[in-house]
C-alpha cells in the first residue's frame, strides 16, 4: 500500500470526510490550526468506523474536535476566520491559544539533558539511571498524529526541534562513560519515520562499539497501528527488518515499544502480518496506551486490547494517565476511576495478561503507580507506588494521599495521615536546579 498523508490542505479530498456535514468539516479545520493534525489512507480505510463518526474512538484520536480546545476559544477562532480577519491578528490569537494549552509537560525540553565534559547532549534525555532516550532529529514527526499527543509543540512548531540531534558519537561515548546505562530508547515522533539507512546510520554505531553495559535498544514506535506497511511493502521494510535481526544477533534485546490505544488497531491483515515479520527477527513487542476519556476510558476495552495483544505475542506493558498538556480536559480521567478501570479489566484477564504495570502518571518526581483506595487505621487513603525515580533509591517505595476522587495528576493530592509532604519532595528539591519546581506542567 502507498502511503498518503492528508492534513489540513488535502482532507478535504478523503471521500467519507466529504460526506460529512459541512459545519463538521470546517471544524476540523478550525481546531486543525491550533493542534496539529495529520492521518493516512491506513487510518481512514481501515480504523476508522465511518458509519459510527464523530464518536468513533479512532476518528476522534486522529481528527481535532472542537472540545479539545480551552472553553470559548473555539469560537473566537471560528469568529476570526468566518470574519477574514488578518493573518496576522489569527496568528497571534492560534499562538496565545496554544499557550493556554500548556505546551512544555514533564520537563521534556528543560529537564534531564546529559552533559558529557563540554557539551550539552541535546537530543538526549537521562532520567532513570538505567535508561536514556534518544531523539534523532529525522524522526520527529509520525505516521499521523494523535489529538492527544504531549509531543505537539513540536508539531506546530512551537519547539524548533533543538531537542533532537544527529549525533551517534556522543551517544555511544555517554553510554560507554556510565555503566549504569543498560538501555538506549530511540524516540521521537517516531523513529521508525526514518528509512533504514538513516536508521542503522544510528544502531549500527552501538552494535560496533561493543559497550559491554548496553543490553536493551528500544524503538517507541506508533507505526504498527498508524502504517504497518512500514514492515512489508514500504521499498527499505526488507532492510529494516534486516536491522532488527543484526541487533538480536549482535546479543542486544531489540525492545519494540509499540503504542495501541484501542483494539480495533489490532484487528487488520496489515497489523498482523507486520508483528509476526517483526517478531520473526527476534525482535519483542511490548505495548502502552494512555488511558483516554473519549477513546479507551472502559475496562473492557483494555482486557480486550490486552487479550487481543497476548494473543499476537505482545506483552502488555504501561496504562498511563494523559499528561496535562494540550487537550488534556478532554481526555482525563481522575485517578480513582483510571485505577477502578485497571483493577477491572486486570481482574478479568488471565497472569499472563495482567503484566501492565498502571495506571501511571510519567512526572517530574518519575512513575508513580496508582495502587488504589483502601483504609489505613480508619483514613480513607490512596496508595501509590514509584516505579521509576528521579532518585534511583526511590524505586519501589510506597506512598500515600488522602482519598480525592477529583485528582487527574499528582499534584492534586494531599499527602496522607496529616503529613505535610510526600517522602520524595525533599530531595526532589535538591536534585532540581532552581526554578524548576515552580513550572507547573508536571
Ligand atoms: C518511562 C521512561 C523510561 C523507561 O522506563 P521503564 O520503566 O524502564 O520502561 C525512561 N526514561 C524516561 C524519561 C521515561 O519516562
Ligand atoms: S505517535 Fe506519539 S509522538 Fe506521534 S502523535 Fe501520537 S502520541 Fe504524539
Amino acid at each position: 500500500m502507498k502511503y498518503i498523508p492528508y492534513t489540513l490542505h488535502n482532507f478535504t479530498s478523503i471521500p467519507q470526510i466529504q460526506k460529512l456535514p459541512d459545519d463538521q468539516i470546517k471544524e476540523i479545520e478550525i481546531v486543525g490550526q491550533v493542534l496539529p493534525f495529520k492521518t493516512n489512507n491506513h487510518v481512514v480505510e481501515h480504523l476508522i468506523d465511518w458509519d459510527n463518526v464523530p464518536d468513533d474512538p479512532m476518528f476522534v484520536l486522529t481528527f481535532p474536535q472542537k472540545e479539545m480546545m480551552p472553553p470559548g476559544r473555539f469560537e473566537i477562532l471560528e469568529r476570526l476566520i468566518a470574519e477574514k480577519a488578518d493573518k496576522e491578528e489569527i496568528r497571534t490569537f492560534v499562538e496565545q491559544v496554544r499557550l493556554e494549552m500548556n505546551p512544555h509537560p514533564a520537563g521534556q525540553i528543560e529537564h534531564n539533558v546529559p552533559v558529557l565534559g563540554d557539551d550539552i547532549l541535546y537530543g538526549m534525555q537521562h532520567k532513570y539511571s538505567e535508561t536514556v532516550l534518544f531523539f534523532p532529529s529525522q524522526g520527529q514527526t509520525c505516521h499521523a498524529y494523535c489529538t492527544f499527543c504531549f509531543r505537539w509543540p513540536q508539531f506546530v512548531g512551537m519547539d524548533e526541534l533543538k531537542f533532537a540531534t544527529k549525533e551517534t558519537d556522543l551517544l555511544v561515548q555517554y553510554i560507554a562513560a556510565y555503566p549504569e546505562i543498560t538501555d538506549v530508547l530511540f524516540t521521537g515522533g517516531d523513529p521508525l519515520i526514518m528509512n533504514a539507512s538513516l536508521l542503522a546510520g544510528y544502531i549500527e554505531p552501538l552494535l560496533d562499539s561493543g559497550i559491554p553495559n548496553l543490553q536493551n535498544i528500544r524503538i517507541g514506535t506508533r507505526a504498527l497501528s498508524y502504517w504497518p506497511y512500514r514492515f512489508i511493502d514500504d521499498d527499505d521494510a526488507g532492510d529494516l527488518l534486516e536491522l532488527f535481526r543484526k541487533v538480536c544477533r549482535a546479543g542486544k534485546h531489540l525492545a519494540f515499544m509499540a503504542q495501541f490505544n484501542h483494539p480495533i488497531e489490532l484487528e487488520n491483515d496489515a497489523v498482523r502480518e507486520a508483528i509476526q515479520r517483526i517478531q520473526e527477527t527476534g525482535a519483542v513487542i511490548r505495548t502502552q496506551s494512555p488511558l483516554l476519556r473519549n477513546i479507551n476510558d472502559s475496562p473492557e476495552i483494555w482486557s480486550e486490547l490486552w487479550r487481543k495483544q497476548v494473543g499476537l505475542n505482545c506483552i502488555p506493558y504501561y496504562m498511563f494517565i494523559v499528561r496535562n498538556t494540550g487537550a488534556h480536559q478532554y481526555f482525563s480521567i481522575p485517578l480513582v476511576r483510571a485505577w477502578e478501570i485497571f483493577q477491572n479489566a486486570y481482574k478479568s484477564v488471565s497472569g499472563i495478561s495482567r503484566t501492565a504495570r498502571g495506571p501511571v502518571m510519567s512526572c517530574l518526581p518519575g512513575k508513580i503507580q496508582v495502587l488504589g483506595p483502601t483504609d489505613i487505621k480508619g483514613e480513607k487513603v490512596l496508595g501509590f507506588r514509584m516505579i521509576q525515580g528521579r532518585s534511583a533509591d526511590w524505586a519501589d517505595r510506597l506512598f500515600f494521599a488522602e482519598y480525592d476522587e477529583e485528582a487527574t495528576w499528582y499534584r492534586d493530592l494531599t499527602p496522607a495521615f496529616g503529613e505535610d509532604k510526600f517522602f520524595f519532595e525533599d530531595e526532589l528539591l535538591e536534585i532540581l536546579k532552581p526554578g524548576e519546581y515552580e513550572s507547573d506542567y508536571e
